[in-house]
């Protein structure tokens, strides 16, 4: 039996496909990398936001067109979005054979070969897993995503990430250091650690980010360890220097602010300050000059002024991020916010999101032109007509650019090159290689 999973939504949710895939596999299934060939289909899907919803719905209902005319027999939905609404959608979708949350996920394989399946599947959520879980990495072979920890327990007020994936649970830093170590014996070289908050890691099991940092720069074959999704919290003095000193841990962060005005940071529940996101940024600057800054900020959050979102333009204009992503407010039932009054027009958000992306690209193609001339390592990602793709370490993947290296030698994919910047743009760059590095 062929099985073909569509993977929507974050790199988390992207863990939990390739731990679905692991299941599968163990259980005999085959994986097909077409829908049209799977007798059955898996889509997990991501309940975020308005959009992320929408896009989920829209591919559940196109996937189900192959139950009548291709060979699938089985279309099963996962994920956030049955997190929150399995009976809705189970009313709504008749197609779909099965719905299963985000929890257990490293059951569906056996559940699938066993039992006559029941519409939906309910268990705790949130899918943890350790060294010996079955995981079929989707990511290009020198490359892998390792999810430290499940769920959230903070409560920001626009947000129904709690909800859908539970208070957070950390796996135990030997874990984590086995997992990588055997990501490495597998050839991968850069690890991209993920959670819903980053920097909290640790805390409910009596440990710490810095502590999980320093057992992996330990590990053998790693050559980049980079941080994602830091919440602007815990960023220790100790921290900080570990990342400033120890050269597998790239001089990358990113930590989403969400806004930058106190009143609205407050409305968000988000319990820091301007005062603190400021301090905390002067310290990662300070000790690491040449640090690529990521965020992402919420512009038309309910009852923000026009002179708060100034405020918040004003902010990104000083400090400069090296990489900036940005959400028009989502109202979203099942928030505090959802239920704010001032409720911001969409074509208010969407006039204010234009704004604050007009502002970054000046700046990032300024500092991309910056990098002219400079020299990085860089992983060769994959081969076009006209040159090869390439990621440096300021470049995080799919949600940062590439860098265009010419065609002026032969090189393979997961290839580790030093490239020369040539050329950039807005989000991109260009290069040359100069040599392999040592
Ligand atoms: S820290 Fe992130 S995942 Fe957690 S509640 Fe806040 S926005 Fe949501």
């Amino acid at each position: 039996m062929k099985v073909s999973i569509v993977s929507l939504g974050c790199s988390k949710n992207l863990v939990d496909t390739e731990l679905i895939l692991g299941s599968l596999k163990k259980v005999g299934y085959e994986i097909s990398p077409s829908e049209a060939d799977a007798d059955i289909i898996i889509v997990n899907t991501c309940g975020f936001i308005g959009d992320a919803k929408r896009e989920s719905i829209n591919t559940i209902i196109e996937l189900a067109e192959y139950k009548y005319r291709g060979k699938c027999k089985r279309l099963i939905v996962t994920g956030c979005l049955v997190e929150r609404y399995a009976d809705e959608l189970k009313r709504e979708l008749p197609e779909v054979d099965s719905f299963w949350g985000t929890g257990n996920l490293t059951k569906i394989g056996e559940v699938l070969r066993k039992e006559k399946l029941k519409k939906i599947y309910k268990s705790p959520p949130g899918t943890l897993y350790d060294p010996d879980t079955p995981r079929i990495l989707t990511t290009p072979s020198h490359t892998a995503y390792v999810k430290v920890s499940e769920g959230c327990s903070r409560t920001c007020s626009f947000c129904i990430i709690p909800k859908m994936r539970g208070p957070m649970k950390s796996r135990p830093v030997r874990s984590i250091v086995e997992e990588v170590k055997r990501l490495s014996d597998q050839g991968v070289k850069e690890i991209n650690l993920i959670a819903q908050d980053m920097t909290s890691y640790g805390r409910d099991i009596g440990t710490n980010l810095e502590t999980l940092l320093r057992e992996l720069a330990k590990v053998e074959g790693i050559r980049w360890i980079r941080i994602l999704y830091c919440y602007p919290w815990g960023f220790t003095d100790s921290l900080i220097n570990l990342i400033a000193e120890e050269d597998k841990i790239l001089s990358y962060i990113d930590m989403p602010i969400q806004h930058i005005n106190d009143r609205i940071l407050k409305l968000m529940n988000r319990k820091t300050t301007r005062s603190d996101i400021e301090d905390i940024i002067y310290r990662l600057r300070t000790k690491i000059p040449d640090l690529t800054l990521r965020t992402t900020f919420i512009v038309g959050f309910p009852g923000e002024t026009d002179r708060e979102f100034e405020e918040l333009l004003e902010f990104i204009k000083e400090v400069r991020f090296e990489r900036v992503g940005a959400f028009k407010y989502s109202r979203e039932e099942g928030t505090k916010a959802g239920e704010m009054p001032e409720q911001i027009p969409e074509d208010v958000k969407e006039e204010r999101f234009e704004r604050l992306m007009e502002t970054q690209s000046e700046i990032s193609l300024q500092k991309n032109l910056q990098l002219i001339g400079t020299v990085h390592e860089a992983f060769i990602e994959g081969v076009e007509s006209n040159g090869y793709l390439a990621r440096i370490p300021s470049q995080a993947p799919e949600v940062d650019g590439i860098t265009y290296v010419e065609r002026n030698r032969r090189l393979s994919t997961g290839e580790l090159v030093r490239v020369r910047i040539t050329g950039a743009d807005i989000y991109d760059l260009f290069g040359e290689t100069v040599s392999l590095p040592n």
